[in-house]
């Protein structure tokens, strides 16, 4: 079968697919969503197993695509996880398989996870103190995360990435403390800048820790130094700690947008490709599964859906308008 690339009119081509598996979340992160949660989708409108393996193997033998993500909301709360990684692997062993978690019950499913063929797990911990976690998340679950950090390392989910947000006035002075602690533990740290996804609509560009004031904040105690190795589409500035082998990254999405180098595509919970974080229109995917359409049809519709892919977020840009789902109802 001839292959098509999900190319935008831009000349990016689209290989790495994060794949939303449910919008729920069983934290309540402040800048994610408000404290009593969300109206989650209907269950009927979230894609079964099935659907979901269906997309993703025409991703992969019709589109290109070399990179499967696993995302939420909270990926690790969707019953069939284990059997969709397994099933993913199974459609081209050869394709990434991982998994973007706050590692709620990751130290009970991270060997069935690893056995099934996940390559390796992407953890949110903004905070190595439980009090700040507790501020943060809204609930009391730092040594679960901690736990669910080391079984995956035990079970070669590796490298262990994990993904911090810093806040003002709340952890904005805790960056590098977090990152003698991840270094400590073997486990590689990206701050990532707040973005204007949250339910809330608080966001704001002024208040937002950027790279700028990350950088200054590690270099109080740590030497940074840029990476040999080139950067590519990855998100993350990479730079060696202290001369390395450990190394941090930091991902400006706002500050030093990526976008030009941009391989992304997202998959809803409920079915729609979005071609950007801060896309303002979708392609329904489950409407055609539903009403019967061949894989060849549906590869068509997500390869129309990726050519009008805009060339930047333009967050910066005055007329920014936040997309209407926040970051856990479109897949982070
Ligand atoms: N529940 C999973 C987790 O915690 O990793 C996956 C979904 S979560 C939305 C994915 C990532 O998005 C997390 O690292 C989280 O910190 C980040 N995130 C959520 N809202 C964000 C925002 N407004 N700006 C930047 N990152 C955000």
């Amino acid at each position: 079968m001839d292959t098509i690339a999900l190319e935008d009119s831009y000349g990016r081509v689209a290989t790495d697919l994060r794949v939303s598996l449910t919008d729920r979340c069983n934290l309540r992160c402040s800048y994610c969503m408000p404290a009593e949660g969300l109206d989650w989708l209907p269950g009927d409108e979230v894609l079964t197993d099935d659907e979901v393996v269906r997309l993703i193997d025409i991703g992969v033998r019709r589109l290109g695509v070399r990179e499967v993500r696993f995302t939420g909301g909270e990926p690790l709360v969707r019953r069939g996880l284990i059997d969709i990684v397994r099933r993913t692997k199974a459609i081209d062993s050869s394709v990434q398989v991982s998994l973007t978690t706050n590692a709620l019950g990751l130290e009970r499913t991270a060997g069935a996870l690893a056995e099934a063929g996940l390559d390796r797990v992407n953890v949110s911990l903004d905070t190595v103190r439980g009090e700040t976690f507790h501020t943060i998340t809204r609930r009391d679950r730092f040594d679960d995360v901690v736990a669910g950090l080391a079984a995956a390392k035990a079970a070669g989910l590796t490298p262990v990435k994990i993904n911090a947000v810093l806040l003002r006035g709340t952890n904005d002075d805790q960056a590098p403390e977090l990152l003698r602690w991840a270094v400590a533990q073997g486990y590689d740290l990206r701050f990532i800048e707040q973005m204007p996804l949250d339910a809330q609509h608080d966001w704001s560009r002024t208040e937002m820790v950027t790279a700028e004031e990350i950088f200054a904040s590690l270099a109080q105690e740590f030497t940074l130094t840029p990476t040999a190795e080139p950067r590519g589409s990855a998100p993350a500035e990479l730079f060696d700690v202290d001369g390395g082998p450990a190394t941090v990254g930091v991902i400006a999405s706002v500050t030093r947008p990526f976008c030009g180098d941009c391989d992304r595509v997202r998959l809803t919970a409920d079915g729609q490709v979005r071609n950007c974080l801060f896309a303002r229109e979708e392609s329904d995917l489950r409407g055609a599964l539903r009403s019967g359409a061949s894989d060849a049809e549906i590869a068509d519709r997500w390869v129309v859906a990726m050519r009008g892919k805009r060339a930047g977020h333009g967050i910066d840009d005055p007329s920014f308008l936040q997309p209407d789902r926040p970051m856990s109802a479109i897949g982070g």
